[in-house]
């Protein structure tokens, strides 16, 4: 049996996507190989979000080079946003890889396997959803739920929306199928996935439109789906209709990633977020107002052209306000294609890390405090099997989506209540106080 190998760079729904690459080449006929060495197909599913994204996988790629050399055998696919991005150069620039879909075609990626020439390569026009292709799912109780494609923002910083195109809103009666046929498959915890979540919907003809709001709710009142979370929802649509929907539908988890991007509003306004400080620390008070326990998470970027020591300190300041529970960090790197990219008053790499650091700094002792808080107090927690290291400690995520380590341990998949006794930034620790299910 030939076998392939699926490498996922990036976000969310790339994870989602793979999940789809492997279904289709499982119904293929072909079986998964533990690592690349052994596999006699090689799929990258790539991200082009930073330049350093690009660097590790064409490094990846010469190395798949250098297999093909001595095995002519070796397939090599690549798939995702770098190959819409690379769709003109790709076959030349890479003559070794053998096929590339964009991400809008991952349905035609047998066809492209199979053919020769121009037609090994399918970017551009969106074939559909890939929700009716065949899926490998990571584990049976958990699943991804696409409910759009693409991004009409137009941050000034970002690629997506050139690679990934305009939003196209799933059909509201094809997602709550498929969470229906999920849950009756044991699925508990659904992902919600957008690239701008919470503006599902509007692109929909009238007679068919169906709010972000109503599609949590309609989700909600699916039988057996007991968590929704959703990624990645953008400040400027999580208005009062989402937050009451979110407050008042039991299975929706009382966490939220919600992007920051920077604190400074002269730093919003160049990257073209739409929002500014106030509004965005409004939105915190009135999602905190209506869900008291809520965990916030978000994204800061350092080093934003023209950031100054002022707008840096506006950040640390929201950052400090608003106590988020953990952060992703990055410090900006011009991403050719971009408005920013083409700014000149780019901020020096010493100070980008040395303002890192410091945020670093803030986002740690947050979460060390976020976490210590929560000493003493019983958590639901989802049970994804044994912790890496302990097979008779158990791993899982409370609703607040902390990793939480606990015993004594529980089947994956088994929901239990944990007494919180110990915390670090990372990690909440304790003991199970519910009964654990056989
Ligand atoms: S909302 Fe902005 S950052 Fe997010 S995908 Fe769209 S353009 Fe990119």
């Amino acid at each position: 049996m030939r076998r392939y190998h699926v490498t996922t760079f990036g976000c969310q729904m790339n994870v989602h996507d793979s999940e789809r690459i492997k279904g289709m080449l499982e119904a293929a006929g072909l079986g998964e190989a533990p690592d690349r060495d052994e596999a006699d197909v090689l799929v990258f599913n790539t991200c082009t979000i930073r330049e350093k994204a690009d660097d590790r996988l064409v490094q990846h790629l010469h190395d798949a080079r250098g297999r093909k050399d001595r095995d002519p055998d070796l397939q090599v696919v690549v798939a995702g946003c770098w190959a819409e991005s690379q769709r003109e150069a790709i076959f030349k620039d890479f003559p070794w890889v053998d096929a590339a879909v964009g991400p809008g075609r991952i349905s035609s990626l047998g066809d492209a396997m199979r053919a020769d020439g121009e037609r090994r390569g399918a970017f551009g026009s969106f074939d559909d959803f890939a929700a009716d292709l065949p899926q490998r799912r990571e584990r049976n109780f958990q699943a991804w739920l696409q409910l759009s494609m693409g991004c009409n923002s137009v941050c000034s910083y970002c690629i997506v929306p050139s690679v990934r195109g305009r939003e196209r809103s799933r059909h509201p009666r094809e997602v709550l199928a498929e969470a229906r046929s999920l849950a009756v498959d044991g699925v508990v915890e659904l992902m919600l996935l957008g690239q701008n979540v919470n503006s599902y919907g509007r692109d929909l003809p009238p007679a068919e439109r169906c709010t972000f709001a109503e599609m949590l709710r309609g989700v909600d009142a699916i039988d057996g789906i007991s968590r929704i979370r959703f990624m990645s929802p953008h400040p400027k649509d999580m208005r009062g209709d989402v937050i009451a929907a979110m407050a008042e539908s039991d299975a929706v988890c009382e966490q939220l990633h919600l992007p920051l991007q920077s604190g400074s509003s002269r730093i919003l306004k160049r990257m073209r977020r739409t929002y500014d400080q106030g509004r965005y620390l409004d939105l915190v008070g009135r999602l905190r107002h209506a869900m008291p326990d809520i965990a916030l998470t978000t994204d800061v970027i350092v080093g934003f052209p023209g950031e100054t020591e002022q707008d840096f300190q506006d950040t640390l300041d929201v950052y400090e306000a608003v106590g988020f529970d953990h952060a992703f960090t990055f410090i900006y790197s011009p991403r050719n294609g971009t408005e920013a990219a083409g700014f000149e008053d780019q901020v020096p790499d010493a100070v980008k890390h040395e303002r890192l650091e410091r945020l670093v700094d803030v986002v740690q002792r947050h979460a060390a405090a976020r976490n210590a808080a929560l000493v003493g107090t019983v958590q639901e927690v989802l049970s994804e099997g044994p912790s890496r290291t302990d097979p008779h400690v158990s791993r899982g995520k409370t609703r607040g989506n902390k990793t939480a380590l606990f015993t004594p341990a529980a089947a994956a998949g088994t929901t239990v209540q944990v007494r919180i006794e110990e915390t670090t930034s990372q990690t909440v620790r304790g003991t199970v106080e519910s009964p654990v299910p056989a």
